[in-house]
């Protein structure tokens, strides 16, 4: 019996340092994998390494499409800031050349750091589809690094923390928003104290997840974490206590651009959310059933995922919903293009994008034990929402063509 009893001990022994080794392993080499894809030289131009030469690269474009079309207006406005005076939101408006009947607004950066990809995209579509052949009744309004702050000092947030897709509506009501999920998950999100890389705490946090993930269900921890919190201005996710001042500077020009207009449609650009390379159509879900019928339409062959299905979630405050608040006569359609990165619909890569995240903000507020440490920790961030693969980034632009392509013409 004592035989027995020490064999099966050294058995429950062998399996615990099994699975602590295998999360370690697996957590720690994460990989989401490469993306396959023929590398698209001729698309890889439009990818800056700065906030300042994406706004410049931004603006040339705009600049010869003015050659192309009547009417074309090109502006900057400023953001006031605390810390940067060079920070401005960058506009190019295209309007229907013959009668006003369609607008399409693209928008991008609305989290700072995903403003590269949201610019290189921005710029392909200016070069590429802003063509004669285009629909005569159909305006576009391009608005380019919503966020500069977070642009320029690769941040996902506004320099007051805040999210700003989390901080959009015309009342302010949004900020007695209630998340008391997120409360109870307040210690795991917001570490204190200075980033050690290396640390215990950071090795295993895969088991600090799986041990909420035995509480919770995933999709019921996603939507505690990312829907936003109005509570703890340090702390992720946060929405904040008032509106960011470019909320106004912004729903100026749109309310003034969409007044000639009865249908409007505003495409969201973002990254970091899905699996990696994938284009996902993400919009918050929609209660009018013509419009999502008018957004299933113009978006036939492509699965849209509302943010209510599985693997997906819902948030307050977002961008795209305070356009339809601020037009409500309008005929108004919500999209967000989310490019995936990191598989964040799998638990592993889900675990590793928020821990990604949890690092920075830490890093942000308390320092690092180390360079090493700040440059892991920082290097890591900018992939996730600014991959380097050329594979990656050819397939995001060429399956954007695409879609609007479709879009042009359904739309
Ligand atoms: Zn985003």
């Amino acid at each position: 019996m004592k035989k027995f009893l020490k064999i099966l001990g050294i058995v429950i022994l062998i399996i615990i340092v099994g699975i602590l080794g295998y999360t370690y392993i697996s957590f720690n080499s994460y990989s989401p994998g490469k993306v396959e894809y023929e590398v698209d030289q001729s698309k890889m131009k439009y990818f800056e390494d700065s906030y300042e030469s994406c706004r410049e690269s931004f603006i040339n474009s705009a600049d010869m499409c003015c050659e192309r079309f009547f009417k074309v207006e090109i502006f900057s406005k400023a953001v006031p800031s605390g810390v940067d005076s060079t920070l401005k939101i960058d506009f190019c408006y295209v309007p229907a050349q013959k009668e006003s009947k369609k607008l399409l607004i693209l928008t991008s950066g609305v989290h700072g750091i995903e403003g590269f990809v949201g610019s290189a995209v921005q710029q392909m579509i200016i070069d590429q589809y802003l063509k004669t052949g285009m629909p005569d009744d159909l305006g576009v309004l391009f608005i380019h690094g919503i966020n500069p702050y977070g642009f320029k000092y690769t941040r996902r947030v506004t320099e007051n923390n805040i999210d700003f897709n989390r901080n959009c509506d015309t009342e302010m009501t949004l900020f007695s928003s209630e998340n008391a999920g997120y409360t109870d998950l307040y210690d795991m999100l917001n570490p204190k104290g200075k980033v050690i890389s290396g640390s215990l705490k950071n090795k295993f946090f895969m088991l600090v997840a799986i041990n909420k993930l035995m509480q919770e269900s995933m999709s019921a921890l996603r939507q505690a974490v990312l829907q936003g919190q109005y509570e703890y201005p340090e702390g992720l996710y946060y929405g904040g206590n008032n509106f960011e001042p470019q909320l106004s500077i912004i729903g100026e020009v749109i309310s003034e651009k969409s007044a000639d207009y009865d249908t409007i449609l505003n495409i969201d650009l973002h990254t970091g959310y899905g699996a990696r390379g994938v284009l996902h159509l993400f919009p918050n879900p929609v209660e009018d059933l013509n419009v999502k019928q008018k957004m299933e339409e113009i978006f036939t062959g492509y699965q849209i995922d509302w943010g209510d299905s599985d693997d997906f979630y819902t948030i307050n405050g977002s961008f795209s919903d305070y356009i339809g608040k601020l037009i409500p006569d309008k005929f108004y359609l919500p999209m967000t293009f989310e490019y995936g990165t990191l598989n964040s619909q799998t638990t592993i890569g889900s675990v590793k994008s928020i821990h990604n995240m949890i690092l920075e903000n830490e890093g942000k507020r308390f320092g690092y034990q180390s360079e090493r440490d700040s440059l892991k920790v920082l290097e890591n961030f900018v992939e996730m929402y600014y991959p380097t693969s050329e594979p990656w980034r050819s397939k995001i632009m060429n399956d954007t063509y695409i879609i609007m392509e479709q879009l042009f013409d359904r739309f």
